[in-house]
């Protein structure tokens, strides 16, 4: 008899007529068998319930004859998640769909400061002017930046009466970012694993979100945490990645797009920003960062650029005070670029 054996038999026990969506084996903090003598550390996700998950202990063990002795003990803070291995080539989690979202995009980076944010919001809202219901969900939760790029800084979310959290309106997109629920602006989001899990499955899963023909996530840079969690539990239509054709970009890009390769999640093209500057006195076209950088590496990796968006200085500013260029500038080159952009994903996506 193996501590692995006792975990199978508490896998097995479910623990929905407690109100949890956990089997056993999740609440499961630490374990020793020695001899005929087993102790259990469960986790307890809510008080008052420990004689009820004593005697699940017992009930899920009673085909164990070995383990005589049983004692369980609680803690009030959760197991932490175990590392999982993905395995190349096959989808190894049960990805849940989001109930009332026709389609899942997480827009990701391999590097900070390409533009990430400012074309997740401006593509959720170009997808919106042309005609869909759109949520937009800032999952960059170390660096959120969607409350500052749509001037809803001061805002915070509220519960409905279900329970759930309510994203705030605005330009007709619902949004949801942990920037909206932090006491301040300065506090700074130190999440720990369990506790970083729990909070985007909650804002995914636990959100009014309605019935939405796309949710926007944009995620934070890299190949971290998120985007794992995410790609592992999380039904979604594919991934946008985003870069400027700088070398360092590029480089980071790659690795991002590898990992939602590896992580079955398909990748549905590349948006090329800050790809040239147009010169106002002349429209003259200057590819500052260089060009073709972009389209070499969208070929070497079978992806499709969806577009490129030029060099704006306006758009940093306007961005910097909640004025998202699709909204405030409909005819300018940044925001029809985005729209061509909305236009192709709507036509790809069906
Ligand atoms: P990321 O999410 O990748 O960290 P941001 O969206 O925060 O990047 O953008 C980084 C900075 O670049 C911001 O100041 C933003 O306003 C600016 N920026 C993004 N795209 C453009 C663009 N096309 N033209 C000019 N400035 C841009």
């Amino acid at each position: 008899m193996a501590v692995k054996d006792i975990m199978d038999a508490l896998r097995g026990k479910d623990l929905s007529d407690l109100g949890l969506k956990e089997n056993l084996a999740q609440l499961v903090k630490d374990i020793k068998l020695i001899g005929e003598d087993l102790d259990v550390v469960l986790y307890l996700p809510k008080p008052g319930i420990e004689s009820l998950l004593r005697d699940k202990v017992h009930q899920a063990l009673s085909g164990v004859p070995e383990v005589k002795n049983i004692r369980v003990r609680f803690a009030d803070s959760p197991p932490p998640q175990p590392k999982q291995e993905i395995p190349v080539g096959q989808p190894a989690f049960t990805r849940r769909p989001v109930p009332g979202i026709r389609h899942m995009i997480a827009v990701g980076s391999g590097k900070g400061g390409v533009g990430k944010s400012t074309v997740a919001v401006n593509l959720a809202l170009a997808l919106r002017n042309i005609g869909y219901k759109v949520g937009l969900l800032d999952a960059d939760i170390y660096g959120p930046s969607v409350p500052t790029l749509l001037g809803i800084k001061g805002e915070r979310i509220t519960v409905s009466e279900r329970n759930k959290l309510v994203p705030i309106e605005r330009f007709g997109i619902k949004v949801l970012s942990i920037g909206l629920m932090l006491p301040s602006e300065d506090t700074p989001v130190i999440w720990r694993g369990p506790m970083l899990m729990k909070a985007l499955t909650q804002f995914l899963f636990d959100t009014e979100w309605g019935e939405l023909d796309y949710l926007i996530l944009d995620l934070p840079p890299g190949t971290g945490d998120v985007q794992l969690t995410l790609a592992q539990n999380v039904e979604m239509s594919g991934a946008i990645v985003v870069t400027t054709p700088q070398d360092v970009a590029l480089a980071d890009v790659r690795k991002a797009t590898s990992m939602f390769k590896e992580v079955n999640v398909p990748v549905l093209g590349v948006i090329e920003n800050m790809a040239y500057f147009t010169c106002p006195d002349t429209g003259k076209r200057y590819h500052i960062f260089g060009k073709g950088k972009v389209a070499e590496f969208a070929a070497s990796y079978n992806l499709k650029i969806l577009g490129s968006i030029p060099i704006d200085p306006e758009v940093a500013e306007r961005s910097d005070r909640g004025e998202p260029v699709v909204i405030t500038h409909p005819d300018s080159e940044v925001a029809r670029a985005f729209v061509g952009i909305a236009k192709i994903i709507a036509q790809n996506l069906g």
